[in-house]
């Protein structure tokens, strides 16, 4: 009977941050993933002030201004903790050489799992294994947060991959193209990724992309040789634990409604439950540093959704935007 001490599912940043804490311990875990190249995902790679566990090469690109362009007025902010933007590649790849240093954490790619049961997980090659915890890392659309029949709370992205660079970080916000979504443009070293993110129950996949499409015309960036591409981002959070069964990152629903931003609170949820199996004292630490920021974030988001009128909804973007020119609310928004 093959048997683990833990076995964690999916090796995205959650995953391969809470192997890598387990790594060196006496227990035996298992780290599955379904893809075969580990890194790669429909993301823009930006990173907020809320990073606080991850050690950034030196070389990633870094803004210290923002631009957001509400209906048709400018606005640039100058920010206090500069927006970092990673390659997921890179970010996936230097993660899994940490893991690979232990030897007493197995990694096999290429295996997705297919059912969980109590005790033990099916994978795509007929595997039956055993484990004594379970870590579903699996991102947003989760077998283990389904097996605990969790509801979810979805969210899209949207992102072109333009093959070219840019010199600014912009947001657009639209009520009447997004309602209470966003619009960016993040340039990376070689490529820029040009994007929305919204709430599906208010607006179409469909509408989204043209509003997207609209925006990007009207700013002036040619998207013509782009790949469109998109994902779900699951937003609510019940917690980390269900008895044996751990829940990190996306899988956890704690990527923010508000911005969408997710890899930090998956990097600080796979480190917490690591420590945690590791010592049962653990208080969940790095977790509860960020989550508040989440809540605030999605409080404001409650806010904006209470009144859909466009000429009301214009004008509370219009303080918002005042207040994040201030650097006390930016730290307590957490950009
Ligand atoms: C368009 C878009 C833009 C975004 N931009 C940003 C941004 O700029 N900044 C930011 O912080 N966040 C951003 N996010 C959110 C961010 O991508 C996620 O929050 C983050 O990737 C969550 O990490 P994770 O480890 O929880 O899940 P994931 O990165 O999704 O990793 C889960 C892993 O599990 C694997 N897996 C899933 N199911 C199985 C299975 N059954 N068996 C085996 N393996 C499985 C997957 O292949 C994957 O490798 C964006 C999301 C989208 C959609």
């Amino acid at each position: 009977m093959e048997q683990y001490d833990v076995i964690i599912i999916g090796a995205g940043p959650a995953g391969l941050k809470c192997a890598e804490i387990l790594g060196g311990s006496e227990l035996k875990v298992l780290l599955l993933e379904k893809n075969e190249i580990i890194g790669p995902k429909v993301c823009a790679g930006g990173l907020s002030a809320l990073n606080t566990l991850l050690n950034l090469p030196a070389e990633c690109l870094s803004f210290e201004k923002q631009k957001i362009i509400l209906n048709n007025s400018k606005y640039d902010i100058n920010l206090v903790n500069p927006v970092k933007i990673i390659s997921r590649f890179d970010l996936g790849q230097s993660q899994l050489d940490e893991v690979k240093k232990f030897s007493n954490i197995i990694f096999k790619k290429g295996v997705r799992i297919e059912k969980i049961h109590n005790e033990f997980i099916l994978t795509d090659k007929s595997e039956k294994i055993y484990f004594k915890k379970l870590v579903g890392a699996d991102g947003s659309s989760s077998i283990t947060r389904s097996f605990l029949k969790l509801e979810n709370k979805i969210y899209i992205g949207i992102q072109y991959i333009i093959p070219k660079t840019h010199y600014e970080l912009v947001y657009f916000l639209n009520p009447k193209l997004l309602k209470t979504g966003y619009g960016w443009i993040f340039p990376h070293k070689k490529f820029t990724s040009a994007g929305v993110y919204f709430n599906p129950k208010l607006i179409s996949p469909k509408k989204a992309k043209s509003s997207l499409d609209k925006l990007l015309n009207v700013y002036g960036l040619d998207f013509a040789s782009a790949k469109l591409e998109g994902a779900l981002v699951n937003t609510l959070f019940k917690g980390l634990k269900f008895g044996n069964i751990f829940l990190a990152g996306d899988a956890a629903g704690l990527a923010s409604a508000n911005t969408g931003e997710g890899i930090s609170y998956a990097i600080a949820s796979g480190h917490d439950i690591g420590k945690y199996i590791l010592d049962k004292s653990y208080k969940f630490d790095k977790i509860k540093e960020i989550i508040k920021y989440k809540k605030r974030q999605e409080f404001i988001l409650k806010i904006f959704d209470k009144f859909p009128v466009l000429f009301v909804q214009t004008l509370m973007f219009k303080i918002f935007i005042k207040l994040i020119k201030q650097p006390k609310f930016q730290k307590f928004y957490g950009v």
